[in-house]
């Protein structure tokens, strides 16, 4: 057995060393600022160059499949990424994973894993604010603390996780709600599950609801669009002329839509396209409460589907699972009551 240890003053705390999966994908953690004051991609990934350091608290597997700025990771990676965990589950070698990820979409790819893969270890998604070079830069930080939380038995059956600035999120519920603070994921409504600490790590929640389902691919186009005072219909209306899958949109409030839009609503639903609202409100759930036109009862009656309290990029990832599952209303109606 492999063990690591480190002093508290008083005593010393030995830990069995787990083995775990790193897979590096790009992102500010991966990238450095050069003299113009511009973070970018380099040649080499600097974390690669950190390795090292961190095998002193894990067996560590490294993978890079891709190096990417988050804007730039598509359905395609994250199916990438499924597919290149599922391997080592299949193998049956690693007890954890780690995913290095730019944080612009990095709720994103944690939602997409873990609605999609079937993995037994708990899988850990993490990224930084500051690049490599930066003064205060996080990105060893938050990937030593990650390595932590996916070495932690208490972390199996949890979902995926985040895990940045010392806070443990779940991957249903954390989004990232500040363009450049270090705290900026945040789990609205709910809070973190959890927290890392020099000494552990520590869970004060659990998730009490997970869901899973198993796809082969991730290939429906689905758009988000956000609803706002004086919405027409004429952006829905563009849309069907598209060969779009399905549309999520950021209603108003507990989840209404101006009375001009909802000819643009109706017309995608009777060409058999799933309209899913979620609140552009951040806290909360939609729900059929305003009998007014355009009011969710009015939605409910035109076959607009509720989501139960994700945000509008969730909703899209979540759409896109449902379509890669089923083309079928009611199952997708179903699939966002969980
Ligand atoms: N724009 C960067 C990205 O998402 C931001 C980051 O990683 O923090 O790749």
């Amino acid at each position: 057995m492999d063990y690591y240890s480190f002093s508290t003053g008083d005593s010393e705390v030995v830990i069995l060393k787990k083995n775990i999966l790193l897979i590096h994908t790009g992102g500010t953690i991966s990238m450095s600022e050069d003299t113009s004051g511009s973070v970018k991609p380099g040649t080499n990934n600097p974390l690669m160059e950190g390795t090292g350091l961190l095998s002193k608290l894990a067996n560590l597997v490294v993978e890079e499949p891709f190096n990417l700025p988050s804007p730039h990771i598509t359905p395609k990676e994250m199916m990438q990424l499924k597919q290149l965990i599922e391997q080592y589950e299949q193998a049956d070698t690693i007890e954890g994973a780690v995913i290095t990820h730019g944080t612009d979409t990095l709720e994103e790819t944690a939602y997409f894993l873990d609605l999609t893969v079937q993995a037994s270890f708990p899988i850990v998604v993490t990224g930084a604010m500051r690049s490599s070079n930066e003064l205060g830069s996080d990105g060893l930080y938050n990937l030593i603390s990650s390595i932590k939380v996916a070495s932690s038995d208490e972390a199996k059956g949890q979902g995926v996780l985040v895990v940045l600035n010392d806070e443990i999120h779940a991957a249903l519920n954390v989004t990232k709600t500040h363009t450049s603070n270090l705290s900026t994921f945040q789990s609205p409504q709910y809070g973190p599950i959890g927290i890392v600490t020099k000494r552990g790590v520590h869970f004060h929640h659990t998730p009490t609801k997970h869901e899973n389902y198993s796809i082969t691919d991730a290939d429906k186009k689905v758009v988000l669009i956000k609803a706002h005072a004086g919405m027409d219909s004429s952006l829905l209306k563009a849309i069907l002329g598209l060969e779009i899958d399905g549309v999520v949109v950021e209603a108003l409030g507990q989840g209404n839509l101006p009375p001009a839009a909802l000819e643009g609503v109706t017309d995608l639903i009777k060409n058999n396209i799933p309209v899913v609202i979620v609140s552009r409100s951040f806290n909360g759930i939609v729900q059929d409460i305003y009998g007014y036109e355009g009011g969710g009862k009015h939605l409910k009656e035109l076959g607009v589907i509720f989501s139960n309290g994700l945000n509008g990029q969730k909703a899209r990832i979540k759409l896109l699972v449902a379509l890669a599952k089923t083309d079928k209303m009611e199952e997708i109606t179903e699939m966002f009551m969980f």
